[in-house]
C-alpha cells in the first residue's frame, strides 16, 4: 500500500452545491419532473494528508440541493477528527454511527434529506478507501471475503428478510466463479448497458426518431421512454418507436411513469400500453406504496409486463417489504438515496435472496460514474448475475472520472476510489448561484423560472 493507513485522519470538509441547468434541454424531464435542473451536493473530506481527499455526493433537482446541502454541512463534521483505520475496521459500525444522531432522526429516519446526507458522507469515506488502497471501489468489495462483506451491512430492521448468517451463505455461493467474473470486469464486459437518450418526455417527432437511430447505431438494444402525461402522445411515441426497431426479440423497451399514477390509473393507463410490449413499467405510482405496487403488478402479470421501482425507496426497509409482498420485477437502488455503498449491499442482497435483478437507477452529470461500481459489485461479488445499467450521458464533459460505454457495455471504472469529482472548470462554472453559468444573463433567467404548481391556485 502506498501510504500508511494508521495516521490518516479527517480533518475537515467542503461541500459545494453544483447544478446543472438541464431545464434548458429538456434532458432529465418526465412526468412528474418538468423544468428540473439535475444537482448534485458534492463532499470533500479533507484529510491531514492534502493529496487524499474523499468526495462524496447527493443528488437533487435545482433548489432541493438548498436542504441537502444544509443537511451535509450538518452530518459531515460526525467523521470530522476521526481516524481513517476506525472509520474502515467496521464499516456497518460507521453506518450505525452516521444514523444515529438523535436531534436528527425524527426528521428522517434513515429516509429523505438526512438519509442523502448520510450517503454523500458514507460514499466520500468509501472513496477515501480507494484512494488510500489505490483500488476502485468495486474491488475493494470484490477483494473481501463473505464475512467482511456481512461486517460492512447494519442488519437492524432486515433480519425478518435475510439475516447475517444466509448472506454469508448466499455469498459463498456467488464467490464460485468470481475470479472469472473479475477478468470479464478487467475486460469490460461485466455490465451490459441500456439507454433512456431518446427517451425523454420533451423529446418528440423527428428528434426523439433522430436520437433513437443515433443509440441503435451504437449498439444499444434496450431503451426507456418516459410516459403518463398524455395517453395519445404516449401511444403516438411508442408506435414510434416500435415503428423503428420493430417488435422481434432483438431490442427491448422499458417504460418510467416517475410516480404520477394512483394504483386504478396505473392499472387502467398501462393497459393501453400493453400492445407496444415494454418489459416493465418503472415508478407506475407513489415510491412508499409497497402493496399499490404488488397490486399493479398482478394486474400486468397476464400481459407480460413487469414493475420496476426503487429510485425514490427511501431505505433498505421499503426495499425488503417490496421484495416481500412480490411488488417488484426489477429493484433499481439509488447509489445517493440508500446510505451509501453499504445499504446498497443490504439491498443487493435481500434482492439476490428474493430472485430479482438489481438494476441501479441512474442519471447523468456523476451518478452514472457511481452506479457502474455498484453494477460491478453485484455482478462480480454479490448475485454473479448479469444484468444491465442505463446510461446516461449529459454533461459529462464537467465529470473528474467520466465512465465510458463501448460495444453497449461499461468499461470498468479503474481509478482509485468512487469515481465521484468534477473538473475545477465546472466547478467554477456551475456553482450555484455565484458560479458563471449561474450569473450569465440565461443563468439568471433560469433562477426566475416557475416553480411547479402554477395554475392549481387562484390568483
Ligand atoms: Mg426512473
Amino acid at each position: 500500500m502506498p501510504t500508511s493507513t494508521s495516521d490518516i485522519i479527517i480533518t475537515g470538509f467542503k461541500v459545494y452545491d453544483i447544478r446543472f441547468p438541464t431545464s434548458l434541454d429538456g434532458i432529465g424531464s418526465d412526468a412528474m419532473h418538468q423544468g428540473t435542473n439535475g444537482s448534485h451536493p458534492y463532499l470533500q473530506l479533507l484529510t491531514n494528508k492534502p493529496e487524499l481527499v474523499g468526495e462524496g455526493m447527493a443528488f437533487s433537482n435545482g433548489r432541493g440541493s438548498e436542504l441537502v446541502v444544509a443537511a451535509i454541512e450538518a452530518f459531515a463534521p460526525r467523521v470530522v477528527g476521526k481516524k481513517f483505520s476506525s472509520l474502515v475496521e467496521n464499516m456497518g459500525n460507521t453506518w450505525r454511527y452516521m444514523v444515529s444522531d438523535s436531534q436528527y432522526r425524527w426528521i428522517g429516519p434513515e429516509k429523505g434529506v438526512t438519509h442523502l446526507a448520510t450517503a454523500a458522507v458514507i460514499n466520500a469515506i468509501w472513496d477515501l478507501w480507494g484512494k488510500v488502497t489505490n483500488r476502485p471501489v468495486w474491488k475493494i468489495v470484490a477483494d473481501m471475503t463473505p464475512e467482511e462483506i456481512v461486517r460492512c451491512i447494519d442488519f437492524r430492521y432486515i433480519t425478518d428478510a435475510i439475516t447475517p448468517e444466509e448472506c454469508i451463505e448466499l455469498l459463498t455461493k456467488t464467490s464460485v466463479g468470481k475470479e472469472d467474473r473479475v477478468q470479464e470486469a478487467l475486460e469490460n464486459v461485466a455490465v451490459p448497458a441500456y439507454t433512456t437518450s431518446a427517451g425523454w418526455l420533451a423529446f418528440s417527432g423527428d428528434k426523439m426518431k433522430k436520437v433513437l437511430q443515433e443509440t441503435i447505431d451504437q449498439g444499444f438494444k434496450i431503451f426507456k421512454f418516459k410516459v403518463g402525461s398524455d395517453l395519445a402522445a404516449d401511444k403516438q411515441r411508442l408506435q414510434a418507436v416500435r415503428d423503428i426497431i420493430g417488435y422481434d426479440n432483438e431490442y427491448q423497451v422499458m417504460i418510467d411513469a416517475n410516480q404520477v399514477w394512483s394504483v386504478p390509473e396505473a392499472i387502467e393507463w398501462m393497459k393501453e400500453l400493453v400492445q407496444f410490449k415494454p418489459v416493465f413499467i418503472e415508478e407506475p405510482t407513489s415510491p412508499d406504496d409497497v402493496l399499490g405496487h404488488a397490486t399493479i403488478r398482478k394486474a400486468l402479470k397476464p400481459y407480460g409486463v413487469g414493475v420496476a421501482t426503487g429510485e425514490m425507496a427511501a431505505n433498505r426497509v421499503i426495499f425488503k417489504q417490496l421484495l416481500q409482498a412480490d411488488a417488484i420485477d426489477v429493484c433499481q437502488i439509488d447509489s445517493v438515496r440508500l446510505g451509501g455503498v453499504n445499504e446498497c449491499l443490504a439491498v443487493m442482497l435481500m434482492a439476490l435472496k428474493f430472485n430479482v435483478p438489481c438494476v441501479p437507477h441512474n442519471g447523468a452529470m456523476g451518478l452514472t460514474e457511481l452506479t457502474s461500481h455498484l453494477s460491478t459489485i453485484d455482478y462480480v461479488s454479490i448475485s454473479g448475475r448479469k444484468s444491465m445499467l442505463e446510461a446516461a450521458d449529459s454533461y459529462r464533459e464537467n465529470l473528474a472520472h467520466p465512465c465510458e460505454i463501448r460495444d453497449a457495455h461499461y468499461v470498468t471504472p479503474m481509478d482509485p476510489g468512487y469515481s465521484i469529482g468534477y473538473t475545477p472548470g465546472a466547478i467554477e462554472k456551475y456553482l450555484y448561484p455565484n458560479g458563471s453559468f449561474w450569473t450569465s444573463e440565461i443563468g439568471e433567467k433560469i433562477k426566475q423560472a416557475p416553480k411547479g404548481g402554477d395554475g392549481l391556485l387562484r390568483e
